[in-house]
């Protein structure tokens, strides 16, 4: 019998607190405080705005406030709710002292200073404040079963969005209306926010890699590229296609081949056990041969989940990160020519038992489009 979502989620909390227990047991922290939205949604379900998960060997609490009570208790179901005070860190100081806790553990890369110094001012001298790094995220980076089917769908809406949104190009349109279209056609089929602010850059500015969509009219003999990304269940999808305005040229033909005969090499090498930087370099020496090196400047992939850009990385710097299966990547080169144009292919990427699964679907033929 299917489990109700209720029970899944409970089942969910219980198997990511109990590693996030060992972790705790393992560095001698008592008491775990965890504010960061993602880490607090992944570990509780909670997706409200507000509040806090104070996390023990025993205890797993939900801190939130008056607005979030009903929610809390509907989407955290193995949490224990409290209705904190408004002078939030007094509350926590006298509950830990309370229960004896010597060191808190805190996200040492969420946590504001001005924050850290209320806690710290706060919580009596006596207990230690221990600044913790990646603990929730290592875990986040192996997806399970129900995490995996939000995302499949995230992507197969964004997938069926851009398709809708390039059949109906024509030249003239302007890259703010067509990023607010693709936009609509994710919310419409399903899309509860864009991952991301959608880019969509044409002509010239599609050489700049994360350049924002402006008043600009499509001409033909333009490249655009588009990325995009829907958030589903929380998860979030993420793609790029380039295609062509009217009739592709030679040059536009040659630079095409190159990124996708180089995003053709780095998806051969996703499987268990190769290191970001191996997938990394399998791109860039396509593009390095090419001579076209020194005009891709960004890493080839990232992981993706709760958040669009979460580990693993797929860099040079990623030497030390293995592909494991169930993580979920992006495999993303490009070529920018400042002054002309670029060219970005990607796709979503699970790293399956013997290789990676892709997600997206959308053909990557160079498509030219908005031909009358
Ligand atoms: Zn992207
Ligand atoms: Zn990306």
């Amino acid at each position: 019998m299917a489990l109700t979502v209720a029970q899944d989620r409970a089942a969910q909390t219980a198997r990511r607190l109990e590693r996030l227990r060992e972790r705790m047991a393992a560095e001698g922290v008592d008491a775990l405080w965890i504010g960061s939205p993602a880490n607090r949604r992944y570990l509780s379900g909670f997706s409200g705005s507000s509040g806090w998960l104070l996390i023990t060997a025993t205890d797993a609490q939900l801190w939130t406030d008056f607005r979030y009570l009903e929610q809390a208790a509907q989407e955290a179901p193995g949490f224990e709710i409290v209705r904190h005070e408004p002078q939030v860190h007094a509350h926590l100081a006298r509950h830990l002292q309370e229960r004896g806790v010597r060191r808190l553990g805190f996200e040492a890369d969420h946590v504001r200073y001005g924050e850290w110094q209320r806690l710290r001012a706060a919580v009596p001298e006596a207990i230690e404040l221990v600044g913790v790094s990646g603990w929730v995220e290592q875990l986040r980076r192996i997806k399970d079963e129900v995490e995996l089917a939000w995302i499949r769908e995230a992507a197969r809406l964004a997938d069926e969005a851009l398709l809708e949104v390039l059949a109906g190009l024509r030249p003239g349109v302007t890259e703010r209306q067509l990023a607010l279209d693709l936009e609509f056609a994710m919310r419409r089929r399903g899309a509860t926010a864009a991952a991301f602010d959608l880019i969509v850059v044409a002509g010239p500015r599609s050489a700049l890699p994360h350049g924002q969509p402006g008043p600009h009219a499509l001409e033909p003999g333009q490249f655009v590229t588009l990325d995009y990304g829907a958030v589903v269940g929380g998860y979030c999808s993420d793609c790029t296609r380039t295609v062509v305005v009217g009739r592709a040229t030679p040059r536009h033909r040659e630079i095409y081949r190159v990124v996708l005969e180089a995003q053709r090499r780095a998806l051969e090498a996703i499987r268990p056990g190769a290191t970001g930087a191996e997938v990394d370099r399998a791109a860039r020496q396509v593009i390095e041969e090419a001579g076209y090196g020194d005009r891709f400047g960004h890493a080839t992939g990232h992981g993706v989940g709760l958040e669009v850009h979460e580990g693993p990385r797929l860099s040079a710097l990623a030497e030390d990160e293995r592909l494991e299966p169930g993580m979920v990547v992006t495999v993303e080169p490009g070529i920018y020519i400042p002054g002309w144009g670029g060219v970005r292919i990607e796709d979503l990427v699970v790293v399956t038992e013997d290789g990676g699964e892709i997600l997206t679907r959308v053909s990557k033929e160079l498509l030219e489009v908005g031909l009358a």
